[in-house]
This record gives structure tokens, C-alpha cells and sequence, in this order.
């Protein structure tokens, strides 16, 4: 597989990064992550403005125009050949002499940019898609900027770890008795035709699927609420699912051991997938 590091196209094994990468040492790093479908990218234009904001709350330079993060994402799913997959971007403060908390002068420390790509067939056509995902609920203890895409993702890791351990696909994540997100992705109850979701703010990261899923909503003869809810809610609600750039649209089908309707994928979630990847396939670049 070929990579991008810094500026160079390089074989994986051949890609280095300083120890004294921030990111390696700090987690000071943002990230992103693009799907390809039939070979051209998913809503590049919505991961490199997401990308840009994440740049500015944590005051780092943009390294790269959007139209040479574009052209970088394109090469490299041109030399490995990927027809359906992700692309990976991360960019982080660079790896000033010595480690301090303070951030380094940006004009003496240049930001490292690593892009890789990872084939991943089946992913529009998911067999988890059509089994549907069953989920735990977890307390949210990450930090308080949630709306940043940083690597800081242990508490993540941790969450899948407990999905894991209890033998069930996700986990939930909730605070002060609300969902916030699920580990990777965010997360959807359906009520009758209303699609509801917790509003926008830093607890939790804003979704470009979200955002596109909520567009794509009318289409699906379906009203969006933006609000909290509860696990309570969410066992009684008619469909549950989740949504992430390298999801989709994914149904959940049981919550905590509660197994929503007759435990298969519901009617609205699988039109959102549908609709969401069409409209996603005829605007990919
Ligand atoms: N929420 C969290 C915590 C995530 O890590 C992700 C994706 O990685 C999402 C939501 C979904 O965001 P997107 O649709 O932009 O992939």
C-alpha cells in the first residue's frame, strides 16, 4: 500500500513520523475520514470543512489547500486501487525538539500530514446493514469538546471494548441521562415519521453524514427533531440507527437487551440508507 506522509508518496513501510510528534505524545492530532464508493469520494467537500474547523478551534495552521487534500485523497485511491474503502487524513501540531504542553511557534514547527487508504469491499452492500446492530448504553466520559475530531480516542476504544466484552456490535454513550453519540458514530430514534437526534453543540462531533442524512430526510417523507433522548425512549421508539461516514446509515435493532419491533432492520432506517447512498453516489467526486 502506498501513503502519504509529509509532502511524499511512499510504501507503508518505508513512512516514518518524529517521537516527538505531539500527536504521538499528546493526542494533539485532528483527523477525518472519507468513504470511497466505485472509487470516487464521499462528501470530500463536508470532511475538508470539518477538517478546516478542527484546525481552527485548536489554533494549527491548514497545511494544504482543499484542493490539494482533494488531489492527495484522489492519487491515493488511484495507486491502491480502491473501489470501496476510506480514505484516512490526519494532521497534527508536528514534532517541535522537546516536549512541552505549551504549543510550539507555528512558524518553526511545520504540521505532519498523514493520508492512508484501507479497502474495505461490502461496504455499501453491508451484511451488518441488513442484520441490523445491536448496541449497549455506556456512560460518556470523554472530554468536553466532543465537536473537535481529535485522535484522542481511548474512551472510544474503551466503549467498543465493552460492546465487545458483551457480546453486541456498539455502545451508546450517555450523560446526564441523554445519548449523546455512539462511539463512532451518531446516533437516531424514529417515532412515527419523525426522525429524532440530539441538537448540535460541543458534546458531541457533527456529523457529515448527520448533516446529510438530515437533508435527505424530506425525501424519506420524514420530519427531523433535534433533542435529547433517553435509553427509555430509544427501547420504545419504532427504529433506531446510527450514522457515520464509513456506516452509512446502519439500523440498530436492540437496545440494552430490548429488541426494537420484531428485532430486523425498520422500514424508515433502510429507505435513509437507500436514499443516502444514492444521493451520495450520484454527488461523490
Ligand atoms: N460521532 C463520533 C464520536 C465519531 O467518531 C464519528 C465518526 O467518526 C461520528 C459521530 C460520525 O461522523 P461522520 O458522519 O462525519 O463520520
Amino acid at each position: 500500500r502506498t501513503v502519504y506522509v509529509n509532502g511524499e508518496y511512499l510504501p507503508e513501510g518505508e513512512a516514518k513520523v518524529s517521537i516527538f510528534d505531539r500527536a504521538f505524545l499528546m493526542g494533539d492530532g485532528v483527523y477525518e475520514v472519507t468513504s470511497v464508493l466505485g472509487g470516487k469520494l464521499i462528501d470530500f467537500a463536508g470532511h475538508a470543512k470539518r477538517l478546516a474547523r478542527s484546525l481552527d478551534e485548536l489554533e494549527m495552521p491548514h497545511p494544504l489547500a482543499e484542493a490539494e487534500l482533494l488531489e492527495i485523497h484522489r492519487e491515493l485511491v488511484r495507486v491502491n486501487g480502491i473501489d470501496e474503502g476510506l480514505v484516512y487524513l490526519q494532521i497534527t501540531r508536528g514534532a517541535p525538539g522537546d516536549r512541552d504542553f505549551v504549543y510550539p511557534d507555528p512558524e518553526t514547527t511545520t504540521p505532519t500530514v498523514v493520508l492512508f487508504t484501507q479497502a474495505k469491499p461490502g461496504l455499501a452492500d453491508s451484511p451488518a446493514a441488513r442484520r441490523g446492530m445491536r448496541v449497549i448504553s455506556i456512560e460518556d466520559q470523554r472530554w468536553g469538546r466532543r465537536d473537535i475530531k481529535t485522535v484522542q480516542l481511548l474512551y472510544p476504544s474503551m466503549g467498543k471494548m465493552m460492546a465487545k466484552k458483551a457480546g453486541v456490535d456498539d455502545a451508546w454513550m450517555v450523560e446526564d441521562g441523554a445519548v449523546t453519540e455512539g462511539t463512532s458514530n451518531n446516533a437516531y430514534i424514529v417515532k412515527g415519521n419523525r426522525i429524532v437526534t440530539r441538537a448540535l453543540s460541543n458534546d458531541i462531533l457533527h456529523g457529515i453524514t448527520r448533516a446529510a442524512v438530515l437533508r435527505y430526510a424530506a425525501e424519506a417523507q420524514m420530519e427531523v427533531e433535534e433533542r435529547d433522548f433517553t435509553i427509555a425512549e430509544a427501547q420504545e421508539a419504532d427504529e433506531a440507527f446510527i450514522t457515520s461516514a464509513s456506516t452509512f446509515v446502519m439500523p440498530v435493532v436492540e437496545i440494552d437487551g430490548v429488541t426494537l419491533g420484531d428485532g430486523t432492520p425498520g422500514p424508515r432506517a433502510r429507505r435513509l440508507r437507500e436514499i443516502y447512498l444514492d444521493e451520495s453516489l450520484k454527488a461523490a467526486i
